[in-house]
């Protein structure tokens, strides 16, 4: 396993695919799209194959698939399955919107993908008709089903809170109760506005930090006569939990999560490198500093790729210190 300078062992990979989507979320791509970068310069399947390859021989052993949507790139299925028999890889898992799961989800499980997130933020069509600017709750909600139809597990739901949405938290976040349904709450970051997503006129007021989060649903909780949610040791935690606090209601099969990447941020956990599409390396989120994996890819130059995956992790901040706001839009970081 391979540590930054800051003593962090990094060992997760989060891979976007594309910068397309089916979807224009409001968050995260403005209602034109975006202009989508010329196919050559997207990584191929077989580049993004060849990275895994050798980010495994790094110490990586966790790798997440995503976008834009990573289930609207074709070949999709084949990289699934070239990454899981890639060696020193143990666990790879994807984050969609869920459209196009109905069609995939069995191609996917065969493929030996372990685990699927699925996006959603409200319950209510008109509402996710206005966040996602087109399609459909319905075809999300089948996603759902098929993810746990195949025997995925653990099926996380992540909803982004934004507070001027004014969504149906208690609702969501009972989605919980009867089934082994992970929802998780994510706190709205204000990533990508400097090139123009915005348009929402959101800001970081709009951002509900997780302790008031808590609060909320857990008065809604109790009036609703279900009681409050109970924390969950993270040493109770089940594989793939990531940075989130988890609770449960009494009774629940599921559980419902928080993150924050603002109010109580978890850089000093953090544990990932990021590729976008066009392979380029981030080793923050909220940070345009860039390693370019793709000119070595392109070149066939194995150990460049090596040691560009080494200069990034050496270069790790030890936190965003705060700073949001990027160059690049969420879509084309992949979240
Ligand atoms: N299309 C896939 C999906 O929606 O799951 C994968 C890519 S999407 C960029 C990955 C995650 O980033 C999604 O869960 C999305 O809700 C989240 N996201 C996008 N923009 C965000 C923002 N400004 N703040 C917080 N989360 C965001
Ligand atoms: Fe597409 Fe996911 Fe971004 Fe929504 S959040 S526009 S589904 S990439």
């Amino acid at each position: 396993m391979s540590k930054d300078n800051h003593g962090r062992e990094i060992d997760y990979l989060r891979i976007s695919v594309t910068d397309r989507c089916n979807l224009r979320c409001l968050y995260c791509m403005p209602e034109d799209g975006v202009t989508w970068k010329p196919h050559d310069s997207i990584l191929t399947i077989e580049e993004i194959e060849r990275l895994v390859r050798i980010a495994a021989a790094e110490g990586f052993s966790r790798i997440r698939l995503t976008g834009g949507e990573p289930l609207v790139r074709l070949g999709i299925v084949d990289l699934v399955r070239s990454v899981v028999k890639t060696a020193g890889i143990e666990s790879v898992a994807m984050t969609t919107n869920g459209l196009l799961l109905p069609q995939m989800a069995e191609q996917l499980k065969q493929a030996g993908l372990q685990r699927v997130n699925i996006s959603l933020d409200t319950l209510d069509p008109e509402q996710f008709t206005y966040i996602t600017r087109r399609g459909k709750i319905e075809d999300v909600f089948a996603g759902i089903e098929a993810d746990l139809a195949v025997g995925f597990n653990p099926v996380k739901i992540n909803a982004v809170v934004v507070r001027s949405l004014n969504q149906d938290l208690l609702t969501f976040a009972k989605l919980s109760f009867d089934r082994p349904l992970h929802v998780r709450f994510i706190e709205y970051m204000p990533v990508g506005d400097s090139c123009g997503s915005g348009g929402t006129g959101w800001t970081e007021a709009d951002t509900i930090p997780n302790d008031e989060l808590v609060s909320m649903l857990n008065a809604l909780a109790i009036a609703d006569g279900i009681g409050p949610l109970l924390p969950i040791a993270k040493t109770k935690s089940p594989q793939g939990w990531g940075p989130a606090q988890y609770y449960q209601f009494d009774g629940a099969k599921g559980t419902v999560g928080f993150i924050s990447a603002l109010s109580r941020h978890f850089c000093s956990e953090c544990n990932r490198l990021r590729v976008t599409a066009e392979g380029q390396l981030r080793p923050c989120l909220f940070s345009d500093l860039e390693y370019d994996l793709r000119t070595a890819l392109r070149a066939g130059d194995d150990a460049s790729v090596q040691e560009t995956l080494r200069r990034a992790l050496k270069a790790k901040p030890d936190s965003h210190h705060h700073r949001v706001g990027t160059e690049r839009l969420m879509s084309q970081i992949g979240g």
